[in-house]
């Protein structure tokens, strides 16, 4: 015998929908509640925990046609736990605020919040919760309004000086921009060469110099949409170098 009060069904629910490797789920839960942290980023966090925001994993789950690819990398499936925790645009916002996770011991993002709770103190955790609703916004900005930050990476066979690897990924870069239709990208490269040649109005008929035109030809496409090529030291070029 006992008594039924909702509090009960409550504790029942929580307990049932969390991962069964969470020890003291009451702890782990008022510990998100305690955070003196804005109310939506508790109430975000709730959603991450629960799996319940809408990835493309959870979209396919219902049947959404969507394809599984993540909006902002481009580089495998999209899950809460790689779009907050491994997409390196997430990866390397962390990193900046000086976090790095262990992907092996994270299989889920209740892992991902235990992992954080283990070794952040309190004002930590509340900073990177808040980083994670900034990644997701971004993320949403992608997906939405076609703004952002993304990555791409793509692989190819063959051997190549690094001038001509760095053309190749500009003409790259390019072309996934002009496809996306998005204005006012800034394309980055630590290549000077690759930069200058772009800058340069001579015509080379080597294959390098046949790269280059197809780049010229694309920022020329992209003029309206006020595409930019720009040279950064490699020291800050962190999106590439993280
Ligand atoms: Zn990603």
């Amino acid at each position: 015998m006992g008594q039924y009060i909702m509090k009960s069904a409550y504790n029942v629910l929580r307990d049932n929908s969390m991962d069964a490797n969470v020890g003291n789920k009451k702890s782990f839960w008022t510990r998100l509640w305690h955070l003196k942290i804005l109310l939506k980023v508790k109430h975000f966090m709730w959603r991450v925990i629960c799996d319940c925001l809408p990835t493309k994993d959870r979209l396919l789950s219902k049947w959404v046609e969507v394809d599984s690819k993540c909006p902002v990398c481009n580089l495998i499936d999209e899950t809460s736990l790689h779009a907050l925790g491994f997409c390196p645009v997430a990866a390397l916002c962390c990193q900046l605020q000086g976090v790095r996770f262990d992907s092996a011991a994270i299989n889920n993002t209740t892992d991902w919040v235990q992992e954080i709770y283990q070794h952040s103190g309190r004002s930590e955790v509340n900073k990177i919760f808040m980083i994670a609703l900034m990644i997701w916004n971004n993320r949403n900005d992608v997906v939405w309004k076609q703004k952002g930050r993304g990555a791409k990476s793509s692989c190819r066979q063959g051997c190549v000086n690094p001038e001509m690897a760095e053309a190749i990924g500009i003409r790259e870069a390019l072309s996934w921009v002009k496809e996306h239709n998005w204005p006012q990208v800034v394309v980055e490269s630590d290549c000077l060469g690759a930069i200058q040649a772009n800058s340069c109005s001579s015509i080379s008929l080597s294959y390098l110099g046949r790269i280059i035109d197809e780049c010229k030809r694309l920022l020329l496409e992209l003029k309206s949409r006020n595409a930019t090529l720009r040279f950064v030291k490699r020291s800050a070029n962190m999106v590439a170098h993280f």
